[in-house]
């Protein structure tokens, strides 16, 4: 739509004259003056001038410089001068959502408005957008699946990527397009920001695009690693990971000292045994070889903090924790502590990134004199939120890092050692105002032996979603585009990933996507969830598959607290008849959904050992995948209709598999006992918290499953039992042996599958089931 030039100048005069009067405010003033005081706003100038002569530019600098918060507003403001500001749609893109949420509301205080006009943000389960929205906060996911509908980002005029170096999948996805998509718009501008060091390898992605390096004013930081922590406050390591401060001496006898060299030689490799320590004290020495690589020592933790809130200056300190797990059983651990419990004194909270808004707005308020801070936090905290009264870090050395094991295809999820990069930033986020304090739990060598840079996820992912949005976004064949990307996954993942949305039925034999394969590519979920989704829309039983696919990504709601483990076991049990986990999760969401209607939704799952807060995550990604289901035409407003076999828990059961086929597994018994087999990995155990871990007796051949993950054994996540039948009608003809049998038991579904919308699956099912009857 074409908007007339006294239009644009109207609009931009109106902006720009609230935005006087704003200023003008002694608040706006002071703003203002905050703002100046960004090392970004000393480079302004040069930013915008890069811009304006560049296609894409690169701009990094220390985190807390002003990149994120202030750059996207230059670009607004210059845009708003030079009376382009009607017309200037900007998008800046987060690797996190909460990050999207928390920098968007920053902003607008920032310009004195409110969130949704000027300035707004858009992620996948909320968002807050007008039509007069110029700058526009979004996850890179919400970025390509726009892409989706709009390949060549219509309107657009600045895309600003931001934390390119975290280098995501979906942000080396984006890069990738993007630099496909420049020659094409040449009018677009593209904007990297980055926090660290390794800038240089965008600039050469992008064909030497310019790199702006904002200057920063960092302040020393006293940098502590184990040894100096142990040497300075005279702690003692014990073998149990211990630690003893009474000043008792405690020796090694030769035969554990031995044990524990292999240890942590296997652990951490030769650097700690080797390592020179000659300017330690013996007993540093000793307890150094006593330090436990595998775990993090809450203790010392404990003792640093206590050390911190007696003896040091006033400041707050951030803690980085592995997940969300470590830091609830160290906070309950701190909350027990007579200092660092004591609310008057201590103000301890975490950040994590399934934390709450209300909680998120605490992490940023100043407290009062006489008070400590303390934020326990994931790798969040290391590049995308900066608290800024900060003075000490303590920092455990690993993130919980999703891996994947492409030989196995097998997902793994284990805390592993960061980069140095990673502890460098971590490190940083305590110089910012003042001089500060870093504890490393880690001896100096272990540093010494991280790698330089993290891996890029795109290395180390199940590539399945990836693949899937190539075709759907008719970027040709799927290696053929990924050996442009910045850096191309392996071949066997790429194959792997492959093969898989062909046995799921998302690919046909030469790589298109079929019309299950479009479905499943405009659904924000793993494709596994988006087949249940289809296949319980299709066969009208779409209300639990709606919870469970829900309740899949969200934190799990079943509270397994220490204390009271068998409490919470015996409440799960109530809901846990049919040997699966996931309808259990259908039972425990419909009672909470009748007692929030009486307004005792609280109190039914503080009986029942639930999470409130995962229950209202649950409810509330329900009803937005049930708007995208709508959007994307697979269902309609008549929502009664497709719950007709919604409480029919056979069929829901076969959805599920339908959905979590190929994660299968056998159950066998022997001599009493149970043994569960995989095809990829043999032997297999559930999750302690699986109801069919404590199951003595199931009563099924197979179960399928959602998640499977690999510590030492590999373990089950999730599980529900299945039939022949179910896996042989629903999860795909893999039962080649007793075919005839397992197909009499089919019972009624068959008379499903004759409904209209589901003719292409029913073809492909009696396509299947004659190849099964003629071999
Ligand atoms: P960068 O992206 O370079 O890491 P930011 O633009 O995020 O830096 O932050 C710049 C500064 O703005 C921070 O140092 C902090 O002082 C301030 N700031 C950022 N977010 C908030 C917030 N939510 N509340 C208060 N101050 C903030
Ligand atoms: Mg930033």
């Amino acid at each position: 739509k074409a908007v007339s030039d006294n239009e644009i100048w109207r609009r931009s005069m109106q902006l720009s004259m609230e935005q006087q009067a704003w200023q003008k405010s002694a608040e706006g003033q002071k703003m203002l003056a905050f703002r100046r005081s960004l090392p970004a706003y000393k480079v302004k100038d040069a930013i915008l001038k890069y811009i304006s002569k560049n296609q894409v530019v690169i701009i990094s600098g220390e985190t807390g410089c002003g990149k994120t918060t202030q750059v996207p507003q230059f670009i607004l403001e210059s845009e708003i001068n030079s009376l382009r500001g009607a017309t200037c749609s900007i998008i800046c893109t987060q690797p996190r959502r909460i990050s999207a949420m928390s920098v968007s509301e920053r902003i607008a205080v920032e310009r004195g408005e409110k969130l949704g006009e000027n300035v707004g943000y858009k992620v996948r389960l909320e968002g807050k957008k007008g039509r007069n929205t110029h700058l526009l906060f979004c996850t890179s996911g919400i970025l390509l699946r726009r892409l989706l509908i709009d390949k060549d980002l219509k309107g657009v005029t600045h895309v600003i990527m931001d934390e390119v170096h975290e280098r995501g999948i979906d942000e080396d996805f984006l890069l990738t397009i993007m630099k496909e998509l420049l020659p094409c718009r040449p009018e677009l501008r593209l904007v990297l920001m980055s926090a660290t060091v390794n800038a240089e390898i965008f600039s050469s992605y992008f064909d030497g695009a310019p790199l702006i390096q904002i200057p920063g004013v960092t302040y020393p930081v006293r940098t502590h690693f184990l040894e100096n922590i142990l040497e300075s406050t005279g702690y003692i390591l014990t073998a149990d990971n211990q630690i003893n401060d009474y000043g008792q001496v405690w020796k090694l006898n030769k035969q554990t000292l031995n044990k524990r060299k292999s240890q942590i030689i296997a652990a951490v490799g030769e650097a700690l045994v080797s390592a020179d320590y000659s300017g330690y004290s013996q007993q540093t020495k000793e307890s150094l070889l006593c330090w436990n690589p595998d775990c993090i020592n809450f203790n010392l933790i404990e003792c640093i903090l206590c050390n911190i809130c007696e003896n040091e200056k006033p400041g707050g300190v951030l803690v980085f924790m592995t997940g969300w797990d470590d830091i609830s059983a160290l906070k309950e651990k701190l909350q027990a502590h007579s200092v660092l419990g004591d609310q008057d004194r201590v103000l301890l909270l975490t950040c994590h990134s399934s934390m709450s808004s209300s909680e998120q707005r605490l992490i940023f308020e100043k407290v009062a004199t006489g008070m400590r801070k303390i934020v326990l936090a994931t790798n969040i905290a290391e590049t995308s939120i900066t608290i800024d009264d900060l003075v000490f870090v303590i920092d455990c050395g690993k993130a919980k890092e999703a891996s994947y094991d492409a030989l196995n295809n097998t997902p793994c999820l284990l805390p592993s050692w960061i980069s140095k990069v990673s502890a460098i930033q971590r490190r940083g986020r305590c110089g910012r105002a003042q001089p500060g304090g870093c504890y490393h739990l880690y001896p100096k060598c272990v540093y010494d032996d991280f790698a330089d840079y993290p891996l890029p996820k795109i290395l180390k992912s199940p590539l399945q979603s990836l693949c899937l949005q190539i075709k759907s976004l008719n970027l040709g064949s799927i290696s053929g585009f990924l050996s442009r990307a910045l850096q191309s996954p392996e071949l066997l993942a790429v194959q792997n990933a492959i093969e898989y949305l062909k046995l799921i039925g998302a690919l046909d034999e030469n790589e298109n996507l079929t019309i299950l394969g479009g479905y499943l590519a405009m659904l924000p979920m793993e494709p596994k969830h988006g087949k249940m989704l289809v296949m319980s829309a299709v066969l009208n039983c779409l209300d639990p598959i709606l919870t469970i696919v829900a309740g899949l990504s969200v934190r799990d709601p079943f509270l397994a607290p220490l204390e009271t483990k068998e409490l919470a076991e015996a409440a799960k049990a109530q809901f846990s008849h049919g040997f699966s986990d996931h309808l259990a999760l259908v039972r425990a969401y419909n009672g909470w959904k009748v007692a929030e209607q009486k307004l005792i939704g609280y109190k039914y799952c503080r009986k029942n050992f639930l999470s409130p807060q995962s229950m209202k995550a649950i409810d509330s990604f329900r009803r937005e995948i049930q708007s995208v289901l709508k959007n994307i035409r697979l269902i309609d407003d008549k929502a009664s209709s497709y719950n007709t076999y919604s409480f029919d828990e056979n069929l829901v059961r076969a959805v599920i598999c339908s959905g979590l086929y190929p994660g299968i597994c056998s159950v066998v018994y022997k001599e009493n006992s149970l043994s569960l087999k995989t095809m990829e990995d043999g032997l297999v155990l559930l999750h302690s918290k699986s109801i069919n871990a404590r199951a003595s007796n199931i009563s099924y051949p197979w179960l399928v499953f959602n998640k499977k993950v690999k510590v030492n054994s590999v373990y089950l996540q999730d599980s529900t039992a299945v039939s022949d039948s179910m896996l042989l009608l629903f999860g795909g003809s893999i039962l080649k042996g007793d075919v005839e049998g397992h197909v009499k038991m089919l019972g009624g579904y068959l008379e499903f599958f004759m409904e209209p919308a589901v003719a292409i699956m029913y073809q492909t099912l009696k396509r299947e089931l004659d190849e099964l009857f003629q071999s």
